[in-house]
């Protein structure tokens, strides 16, 4: 077992793309909006549904309640309602168990946190509806700490409040930038995931302690390997 990480090594987990898939809480979103504007034009929540997310599949995030509103006739004014819609809607998501059984396993050794970048009352629905807190030392919401990924400052915040130390602690998450630039600048390990959105993209600028794995799935042997690189 030498080499490995000693209890209480802090283990900073992304939450979207890295815990669950975002995927899951964009449809969840449109779903709202979609509500929200069928009962604005009467015509029905599924029809709008599905014009939302052909637009989505089509044309991408950007712009996209701008045209959803163009295309019912519906007055621009109305795009801020439905940002604050889809920002503030009771999601509907449910962890993976494998991930809660994760969780819970990496728990008996180290203390864990997440670190989430985004509007801070939308992670926080997020956390919520996934039952995240019961099941992490701490989550942290960067930008109520005034500090957006890949500004290191919410993950030392996590780690200092938990005990750890960057130099023992670890990254885990799925952005090239926001997650593995911030383990560059706090100058501690990261076990970058490849999966969902950006998982063709490579980790041009990384720490010298890196690794990679497939699915967080495979987080708890990649922290091994980690311990193994340290020593
Ligand atoms: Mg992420």
């Amino acid at each position: 077992m030498s080499g490995r990480p000693a209890v209480n090594t802090v283990i900073l987990f992304d939450l979207d793309d890295t815990l669950y898939p975002e995927a899951d809480y964009v449809r969840s979103g449109h779903r709202a909006i979609a509500q929200t504007l069928a009962s604005r034009t009467g015509n029905p929540t599924d029809s709008v549904y599905a014009a939302l997310r052909y637009d989505y599949c089509k044309f991408g995030r950007a712009g996209l309640f701008d045209r959803i509103v163009a295309a019912y006739g519906l007055p621009s004014s109305l795009v801020k309602e439905l940002v604050r819609t889809y920002r503030l809607h009771t999601p509907q998501l449910s962890l993976d168990p494998r991930v809660r059984d994760l969780l819970t396993d990496l728990r008996k050794q180290h203390k864990i946190a997440v670190v989430t970048d985004g509007d801070a009352n939308m992670q926080k629905e997020k956390v919520q509806a996934l039952g995240l807190a019961g099941l992490v030392d701490l989550v942290v919401y960067c930008w109520e700490l005034d500090a957006r990924k890949p500004d290191p400052g919410a993950f030392l915040h996590a780690t200092e409040v938990l005990g750890g130390k960057p130099e023992t602690a670890i990254i885990i998450g799925d952005d090239p930038t926001h997650d593995v630039e911030a383990a560059l600048k706090m100058e501690t390990a990261c076990i970058r995931v490849r999966a969902h959105r950006f998982a063709e993209i490579e980790s041009l600028t990384r720490p010298a302690l890196y690794t990679e794995i497939a699915s967080v799935l495979d987080s708890r042997a990649a922290i091994d390997r980690v311990g193994d690189m340290r020593g």
